[in-house]
């Protein structure tokens, strides 16, 4: 098969990893390969504790959502459980959309086995006998992957309808999404599955209780299954012993922008976020930092004087900001953040499926205000205007909106107005040339 892409070999050095350890090193198609290097010796743990047992490691080890929200998994693999109802389902979102990540990429094209056996512990744990993996359409080579390695795992009695000879049936369906960032919410992802658009649906009732085809669902990232893993084979203490208390293990870095070594890094949650921008060789020589992006689009940027800030879900919450999905942005003194901002509403305004009005219409009047932010003209009561007006939009998005993508589009924007001071005073005299973006207009 293909080499392991150049991005897929870990930049941080090979001790101590956990999740890239066998990324680069293992032939990501061959099935012994992955099980001399420890691939099945979770699953066959998890049948040795039975459900309730492998819920009760992944409650003690801590372990929450790597996607983005930083739920417990094991409180939702409990829940899920616990329903009454005969089918369960178990779906894997590895639609990886957020802007600056690609960690779930490497991660299934560098050691998809893993990948197939985290799922297989997952289903069994909530009762699931089905798992759909929901896979990024733009990841041709990580479903080539994927496919493979799921039809191994058949032939050799690891999927099937009695997994390792435990009675246990389990099987994995790969569905592609077409492109749509909103598909990645789980609820959407769910409707794409069952033939529909891909539109979130409200939440409660939340997809334990009724998920894909109304049934109790388990939506878990990829990520997020990979550390059942290393959970499974070391057990829950020496798993918590990793990172702090309120982030247990170690977390996947998507570094990107102007930087010297873009890549995937894993690091035990606690580090500083100097830690990552020194291993990453930081930015091109001859610049300054302007800011970080953390946590992607959806997330929020600090300023160069605040490396500090530890790498845990706790820490970047309380210094206003989020780890996200791990999306670790550098910004150099040559990028224009005017600019940058525009991208980011462009971006959401483009993904928004617009199927409530405050997402709809305020990703619009986001995107407009920007502009005219940026053009040469404006004076600075207009300036003031119009930050005024996109602090009441982006409001009433984060408030009212269905979903997580209205309910984070404005986050980037407030930041780089509240904590780099974007529009005041930083912006060069003659401001941007007018970006020719048109005033879109808005039904509704
Ligand atoms: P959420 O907080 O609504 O839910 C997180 C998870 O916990 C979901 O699976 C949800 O069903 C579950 N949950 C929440 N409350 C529950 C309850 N009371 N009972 C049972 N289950 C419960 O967040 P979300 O909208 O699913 O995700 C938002 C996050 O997604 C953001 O943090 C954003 O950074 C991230 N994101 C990631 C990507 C990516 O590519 N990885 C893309 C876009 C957004
Ligand atoms: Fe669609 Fe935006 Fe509403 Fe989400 S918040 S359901 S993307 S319109």
């Amino acid at each position: 098969g293909e080499p392991p892409a150049e991005n897929a070999v870990p930049q941080a050095g090979g001790d101590g990893l956990v999740l890239l350890r066998r990324i680069g090193r293992a032939d990501p198609e061959s099935l012994d390969g992955y099980r001399a290097l420890g691939g099945y010796t979770a699953l066959r743990r998890a049948f040795a504790l039975g459900p309730a047992g492998v819920i009760r490691e992944v409650l003690d080890a801590g372990l929450v959502g790597r996607g983005g929200a930083a739920f417990p998994t094991g409180r939702k693999w409990e829940a899920t459980a616990r329903q009454p109802e005969r089918t369960h389902y178990l779906v894997c979102n590895a639609d990886e959309s957020e802007p600056g990540t690609f960690k779930d990429r490497v991660l299934m094209e560098g050691d998809p086995y893993a990948l197939v056996e985290a799922m297989t512990i997952a289903g069994y744990a909530v009762g699931a006998h089905r798992g759909y993996l929901y896979l990024r359409g733009e990841y041709p080579r990580a479903l080539r992957r994927m496919e493979h390695a799921i039809g191994r795992a058949r032939t050799r009695g690891l999927l099937g309808d009695d997994v390792l000879g435990q009675g246990y049936a389990f099987d994995i369906e790969i569905r592609r999404g077409a492109g749509a960032y909103v598909c990645g919410e789980e609820t959407a992802i769910f409707n794409s599955i069952e033939g529909m658009r891909g539109e979130p649906r409200s939440k409660p009732p939340f997809p334990v209780e009724r998920g894909l085809f109304d049934r109790p669902t388990a939506v878990n990232n990829v990520e997020t299954l990979v550390n059942v893993l290393p959970i499974l084979e070391r057990g829950a203490a020496a798993y918590a012993a990793v990172g702090t208390a309120g982030s247990t293990g170690t977390k996947l870095f998507c570094v990107s922008g102007t930087v010297r070594r873009p890549g995937v890094y894993e690091l035990p949650f606690g580090a500083r976020l100097r830690d990552l921008v020194e291993l990453s060789g930081g930015v091109p020589e001859g610049r300054r930092l302007r800011a970080v992006l953390l946590g992607g689009a959806a997330g929020a940027f600090v300023r160069p004087d605040e490396l500090e800030i530890p790498l845990t879900f706790e820490g970047t919450r309380e210094a206003g900001a989020t780890l996200g999905s791990g999306v670790v942005l550098l910004l150099d003194d040559s990028v224009e953040l005017p600019r940058t901002l525009l991208r980011i509403a462009e971006f959401f305004r483009d993904e928004s499926c617009g199927q409530c009005v405050p997402c709809r219409v305020g990703t619009v009047r986001q995107e407009e205000a920007l502009h005219r932010l940026a053009r040469p003209a404006r004076t600075e009561a207009d300036a003031a205007g119009d930050v005024a007006l996109l602090r009441e939009v982006g409001a009433a998005m984060r408030d009212a909106s269905i979903c997580g993508l209205g309910q984070t589009a404005w986050n980037a924007v407030e930041s780089a107005i509240d904590r780099l001071g974007v529009y005041a005073g930083d912006l060069p005299a003659d401001g941007l040339p007018a970006a020719g973006g048109p005033e879109h207009p808005v039904d509704g």
